[in-house]
Protein backbone atom coordinates (compact mmCIF):
# COMPACT_ATOMS: atom_id res chain seq x y z
CA UNK A 1 0.00 0.00 0.00
CA UNK A 2 1.35 3.57 -0.73
CA UNK A 3 0.02 7.21 -0.30
CA UNK A 4 -0.60 8.56 -3.26
CA UNK A 5 -1.16 12.28 -4.55
CA UNK A 6 -3.89 11.03 -7.23
CA UNK A 7 -5.44 12.54 -9.51
CA UNK A 8 -8.85 10.79 -10.44
CA UNK A 9 -10.42 11.42 -13.97
CA UNK A 10 -13.83 10.49 -14.59
CA UNK A 11 -15.64 9.96 -17.64
CA UNK A 12 -19.49 11.03 -16.70
CA UNK A 13 -20.95 9.06 -19.55
CA UNK A 14 -19.38 5.72 -18.79
CA UNK A 15 -21.78 3.07 -17.75
CA UNK A 16 -24.54 5.37 -17.87
CA UNK A 17 -23.22 7.94 -15.44
CA UNK A 18 -23.02 5.45 -12.29
CA UNK A 19 -19.50 6.84 -11.19
CA UNK A 20 -22.16 8.79 -8.31
CA UNK A 21 -22.44 5.56 -6.82
CA UNK A 22 -19.12 4.86 -6.15
CA UNK A 23 -18.13 8.06 -5.24
CA UNK A 24 -18.41 8.28 -1.38
CA UNK A 25 -16.91 4.89 -1.33
CA UNK A 26 -13.92 6.08 -3.20
CA UNK A 27 -13.69 9.08 -0.58
CA UNK A 28 -14.02 7.34 2.27
CA UNK A 29 -10.76 4.54 1.40
CA UNK A 30 -8.64 7.35 0.04
CA UNK A 31 -9.28 9.45 3.21
CA UNK A 32 -8.59 6.44 5.44
CA UNK A 33 -5.57 5.37 3.09
CA UNK A 34 -3.98 9.42 3.93
CA UNK A 35 -4.45 10.20 -0.23
CA UNK A 36 -3.92 13.72 -1.16
CA UNK A 37 -6.40 13.60 -4.25
CA UNK A 38 -8.13 15.68 -6.51
CA UNK A 39 -11.44 14.45 -8.70
CA UNK A 40 -11.94 15.69 -12.75
CA UNK A 41 -14.82 15.18 -14.76
CA UNK A 42 -13.77 15.96 -17.87
CA UNK A 43 -16.38 16.70 -20.91
CA UNK A 44 -14.73 15.29 -23.45
CA UNK A 45 -12.11 13.19 -24.40
CA UNK A 46 -9.51 16.20 -25.30
CA UNK A 47 -10.70 17.46 -22.13
CA UNK A 48 -9.73 14.06 -20.67
CA UNK A 49 -6.26 13.86 -22.23
CA UNK A 50 -5.70 16.74 -21.68
CA UNK A 51 -6.09 16.48 -17.74
CA UNK A 52 -3.85 13.39 -17.80
CA UNK A 53 -1.31 15.66 -19.63
CA UNK A 54 -1.31 17.94 -16.96
CA UNK A 55 -1.49 16.29 -14.08
CA UNK A 56 2.62 15.68 -13.66
CA UNK A 57 3.15 19.43 -13.66
CA UNK A 58 0.17 20.01 -11.12
CA UNK A 59 2.24 16.93 -8.79
CA UNK A 60 0.10 14.15 -8.97
CA UNK A 61 2.10 10.72 -9.01
CA UNK A 62 -0.81 8.76 -9.80
CA UNK A 63 -3.74 9.17 -12.45
CA UNK A 64 -6.50 7.01 -11.56
CA UNK A 65 -9.32 6.35 -14.45
CA UNK A 66 -13.14 6.15 -13.70
CA UNK A 67 -14.50 4.90 -17.23
CA UNK A 68 -14.12 2.41 -19.57
CA UNK A 69 -11.63 1.28 -22.16
CA UNK A 70 -11.83 4.93 -24.28
CA UNK A 71 -10.72 6.67 -21.06
CA UNK A 72 -7.45 4.81 -19.94
CA UNK A 73 -6.87 4.88 -23.26
CA UNK A 74 -6.81 8.77 -23.63
CA UNK A 75 -4.98 8.42 -20.13
CA UNK A 76 -2.44 6.85 -21.56
CA UNK A 77 -1.42 8.84 -24.25
CA UNK A 78 -1.02 11.68 -21.76
CA UNK A 79 0.32 9.96 -18.49
CA UNK A 80 4.07 10.69 -18.03
CA UNK A 81 5.53 7.18 -17.91
CA UNK A 82 8.68 7.23 -16.05
CA UNK A 83 7.13 9.31 -13.49
CA UNK A 84 3.14 8.67 -12.72
CA UNK A 85 1.08 5.59 -12.11
CA UNK A 86 -1.89 4.28 -13.39
CA UNK A 87 -5.32 3.10 -11.55
CA UNK A 88 -8.34 2.02 -12.55
CA UNK A 89 -11.82 2.18 -11.96
CA UNK A 90 -14.17 0.29 -14.49
CA UNK A 91 -17.73 1.78 -15.17
CA UNK A 92 -17.37 1.50 -18.78
CA UNK A 93 -19.18 -1.55 -20.80
CA UNK A 94 -16.17 -3.08 -22.66
CA UNK A 95 -13.41 -2.93 -19.46
CA UNK A 96 -10.60 -5.10 -21.61
CA UNK A 97 -7.83 -3.11 -20.30
CA UNK A 98 -9.08 -3.57 -16.26
CA UNK A 99 -9.42 -7.28 -17.18
CA UNK A 100 -5.43 -7.80 -17.40
CA UNK A 101 -5.53 -7.49 -13.47
CA UNK A 102 -7.16 -10.49 -13.33
CA UNK A 103 -9.89 -9.03 -10.68
CA UNK A 104 -13.38 -9.45 -10.70
CA UNK A 105 -14.94 -6.27 -12.87
CA UNK A 106 -16.62 -4.61 -10.07
CA UNK A 107 -16.36 -1.07 -8.89
CA UNK A 108 -15.79 -2.00 -5.19
CA UNK A 109 -12.72 -4.35 -5.85
CA UNK A 110 -11.69 -2.26 -7.98
CA UNK A 111 -11.13 0.05 -5.07
CA UNK A 112 -9.75 -2.38 -2.70
CA UNK A 113 -7.61 -3.01 -5.28
CA UNK A 114 -6.46 1.11 -6.14
CA UNK A 115 -6.06 0.97 -2.64
CA UNK A 116 -3.55 -1.80 -1.53
CA UNK A 117 -2.24 -2.31 -5.09
CA UNK A 118 1.72 -1.66 -5.54
CA UNK A 119 3.17 -0.48 -9.43
CA UNK A 120 3.02 -3.55 -11.71
CA UNK A 121 5.17 -2.62 -14.62
CA UNK A 122 3.26 -3.54 -18.21
CA UNK A 123 4.26 -3.07 -21.44
CA UNK A 124 3.64 -0.14 -23.98
CA UNK A 125 2.31 -0.78 -27.46
CA UNK A 126 3.64 1.86 -29.72
CA UNK A 127 1.98 2.30 -33.39
CA UNK A 128 3.19 4.88 -35.83
CA UNK A 129 4.48 6.81 -32.74
CA UNK A 130 0.69 6.63 -30.63
CA UNK A 131 0.87 4.26 -27.26
CA UNK A 132 -1.52 1.47 -26.90
CA UNK A 133 -2.37 -0.92 -23.79
CA UNK A 134 -4.55 -3.41 -25.67
CA UNK A 135 -4.43 -4.15 -29.31
CA UNK A 136 -3.86 -2.64 -32.72
CA UNK A 137 -5.36 -4.92 -35.65
CA UNK A 138 -7.40 -4.72 -39.09
CA UNK A 139 -10.32 -7.07 -39.23
CA UNK A 140 -13.36 -7.42 -36.98
CA UNK A 141 -11.81 -5.03 -34.53
CA UNK A 142 -11.61 -2.14 -37.22
CA UNK A 143 -14.51 -2.94 -39.42
CA UNK A 144 -17.09 -2.63 -36.44
CA UNK A 145 -15.50 0.66 -35.28
CA UNK A 146 -15.42 1.92 -38.95
CA UNK A 147 -19.49 0.29 -39.04
CA UNK A 148 -20.41 1.87 -35.82
CA UNK A 149 -19.11 5.16 -37.00
CA UNK A 150 -21.17 5.12 -40.08
CA UNK A 151 -23.98 4.06 -38.65
CA UNK A 152 -26.58 5.98 -36.84
CA UNK A 153 -29.79 5.70 -34.27
CA UNK A 154 -30.75 2.61 -32.82
CA UNK A 155 -28.44 -0.34 -34.17
CA UNK A 156 -25.44 2.28 -33.42
CA UNK A 157 -25.82 1.76 -29.95
CA UNK A 158 -26.96 -2.38 -30.05
CA UNK A 159 -23.50 -4.74 -30.38
CA UNK A 160 -25.38 -7.64 -31.60
CA UNK A 161 -27.10 -5.51 -34.39
CA UNK A 162 -23.54 -4.26 -34.94
CA UNK A 163 -21.57 -7.17 -35.09
CA UNK A 164 -24.00 -8.45 -37.48
CA UNK A 165 -23.61 -6.33 -39.56
CA UNK A 166 -20.03 -5.86 -39.46
CA UNK A 167 -19.41 -9.58 -40.33
CA UNK A 168 -21.92 -9.14 -43.54
CA UNK A 169 -19.39 -6.80 -44.72
CA UNK A 170 -16.36 -8.54 -43.87
CA UNK A 171 -14.00 -9.68 -46.62
CA UNK A 172 -10.10 -10.82 -46.52
CA UNK A 173 -7.58 -8.04 -47.16
CA UNK A 174 -4.23 -8.19 -48.60
CA UNK A 175 -1.67 -7.72 -46.14
CA UNK A 176 2.41 -8.28 -46.27
CA UNK A 177 3.41 -8.70 -42.04
CA UNK A 178 6.97 -8.10 -40.98
CA UNK A 179 7.38 -9.64 -37.89
CA UNK A 180 11.25 -9.14 -36.16
CA UNK A 181 12.38 -9.78 -39.91
CA UNK A 182 9.92 -12.98 -41.14
CA UNK A 183 7.64 -11.75 -43.98
CA UNK A 184 4.32 -13.19 -44.16
CA UNK A 185 2.66 -11.95 -47.33
CA UNK A 186 -1.44 -13.31 -47.48
CA UNK A 187 -4.54 -13.14 -47.62
CA UNK A 188 -6.58 -12.12 -44.04
CA UNK A 189 -9.43 -12.03 -42.37
CA UNK A 190 -7.96 -10.87 -38.93
CA UNK A 191 -5.04 -9.69 -37.90
CA UNK A 192 -4.06 -8.28 -34.76
CA UNK A 193 -1.25 -7.50 -32.45
CA UNK A 194 -1.86 -7.82 -28.55
CA UNK A 195 -0.29 -6.71 -25.50
CA UNK A 196 -3.32 -7.76 -23.84
CA UNK A 197 -5.26 -11.19 -24.21
CA UNK A 198 -8.55 -9.92 -24.08
CA UNK A 199 -10.66 -7.54 -27.03
CA UNK A 200 -14.67 -6.64 -27.42
CA UNK A 201 -15.64 -6.97 -23.70
CA UNK A 202 -14.00 -10.16 -22.29
CA UNK A 203 -13.24 -11.89 -26.25
CA UNK A 204 -10.31 -13.98 -25.73
CA UNK A 205 -8.57 -13.21 -28.69
CA UNK A 206 -4.79 -13.58 -27.58
CA UNK A 207 -5.03 -16.45 -24.94
CA UNK A 208 -1.05 -16.49 -24.28
CA UNK A 209 -0.27 -12.62 -24.72
CA UNK A 210 1.65 -11.91 -21.33
CA UNK A 211 1.56 -8.59 -20.49
CA UNK A 212 5.81 -7.97 -19.24
CA UNK A 213 7.74 -9.50 -21.60
CA UNK A 214 8.67 -7.14 -24.29
CA UNK A 215 6.13 -8.72 -26.99
CA UNK A 216 3.53 -8.58 -28.82
CA UNK A 217 1.26 -11.74 -29.43
CA UNK A 218 0.19 -11.23 -32.89
CA UNK A 219 -2.84 -13.29 -34.26
CA UNK A 220 -3.18 -14.25 -37.73
CA UNK A 221 -6.73 -15.32 -39.52
CA UNK A 222 -6.11 -16.12 -42.57
CA UNK A 223 -8.82 -16.13 -45.14
CA UNK A 224 -11.80 -18.15 -44.81
CA UNK A 225 -15.45 -18.20 -45.53
CA UNK A 226 -17.42 -15.88 -44.10
CA UNK A 227 -19.60 -19.53 -43.00
CA UNK A 228 -16.98 -20.64 -41.52
CA UNK A 229 -15.68 -17.40 -39.54
CA UNK A 230 -18.91 -17.06 -38.22
CA UNK A 231 -19.15 -20.72 -37.16
CA UNK A 232 -15.97 -19.74 -35.50
CA UNK A 233 -16.88 -16.52 -32.96
CA UNK A 234 -17.98 -18.49 -30.06
CA UNK A 235 -14.60 -20.20 -30.31
CA UNK A 236 -12.93 -16.97 -29.84
CA UNK A 237 -14.55 -15.56 -26.84
CA UNK A 238 -12.99 -19.12 -25.42
CA UNK A 239 -9.65 -18.50 -26.77
CA UNK A 240 -9.60 -22.31 -28.49
CA UNK A 241 -9.77 -20.71 -31.94
CA UNK A 242 -6.14 -20.36 -32.01
CA UNK A 243 -5.43 -23.78 -32.56
CA UNK A 244 -7.85 -23.52 -35.91
CA UNK A 245 -5.48 -24.62 -39.23
CA UNK A 246 -6.09 -20.85 -40.37
CA UNK A 247 -4.83 -19.38 -37.19
CA UNK A 248 -0.91 -18.60 -36.65
CA UNK A 249 0.53 -17.39 -33.25
CA UNK A 250 3.29 -15.17 -33.32
CA UNK A 251 5.40 -13.50 -31.04
CA UNK A 252 7.51 -10.04 -32.14
CA UNK A 253 8.78 -6.85 -31.27
CA UNK A 254 8.99 -5.28 -34.16
CA UNK A 255 5.60 -5.49 -36.42
CA UNK A 256 4.63 -3.73 -39.66
CA UNK A 257 1.70 -4.10 -41.66
CA UNK A 258 1.49 -2.78 -45.33
CA UNK A 259 -1.88 -2.99 -47.68
CA UNK A 260 -2.62 -2.30 -50.95
CA UNK A 261 -4.48 0.77 -50.71
CA UNK A 262 -4.20 2.34 -46.83
CA UNK A 263 -6.27 0.72 -44.39
CA UNK A 264 -8.16 1.84 -41.10
CA UNK A 265 -6.29 0.46 -38.18
CA UNK A 266 -8.73 -0.26 -34.85
CA UNK A 267 -6.46 0.69 -32.35
CA UNK A 268 -7.70 0.53 -28.46
CA UNK A 269 -11.07 0.87 -29.61
CA UNK A 270 -10.34 3.72 -31.58
CA UNK A 271 -9.64 4.17 -35.56
CA UNK A 272 -6.27 6.37 -35.09
CA UNK A 273 -3.89 5.35 -38.16
CA UNK A 274 -3.82 3.75 -41.36
CA UNK A 275 -1.86 1.42 -43.00
CA UNK A 276 1.41 1.15 -43.48
CA UNK A 277 1.60 0.93 -39.63
CA UNK A 278 4.47 0.37 -37.92
CA UNK A 279 4.05 -1.39 -34.46
CA UNK A 280 6.78 -1.60 -31.44
CA UNK A 281 6.63 -2.01 -27.54
CA UNK A 282 8.38 -0.02 -24.89
CA UNK A 283 9.13 -2.85 -22.31
CA UNK A 284 7.33 -2.74 -19.08
CA UNK A 285 6.48 1.00 -19.53
CA UNK A 286 3.69 1.85 -17.65
CA UNK A 287 3.21 1.27 -13.44
CA UNK A 288 -0.62 0.11 -13.64
CA UNK A 289 -1.31 -0.57 -9.97
CA UNK A 290 -2.32 -4.31 -8.75
CA UNK A 291 -2.40 -5.66 -5.13
MG1 LIG B 1 3.39 -9.51 -24.43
Amino acid sequence: MQKRNAIIIINPTAGKGNFRDILPLLEEKMNAAGWRYEIAIPQNRDETRQAAKSSFEKGFDTIVAAGGDGTVHDIVKGINLEKQSLGIIPLGSGNDIFRMLKIKIDPVAAIDNLINGDDWKIDVGIINGKRFLNTAGIGIDSETLIVRRETKGFVKRNYVLLFLKTLSRLKPVHIRITADGTVIDDEFMWVIACNNNYIGGGMLIAPNAIHDDGLLDLILIRKMSKFKMVYCIPSIFKGSFVNMREVTEIRASEITFETDTPCEMGVDGDLPVKTPATISILPRALSLIKS
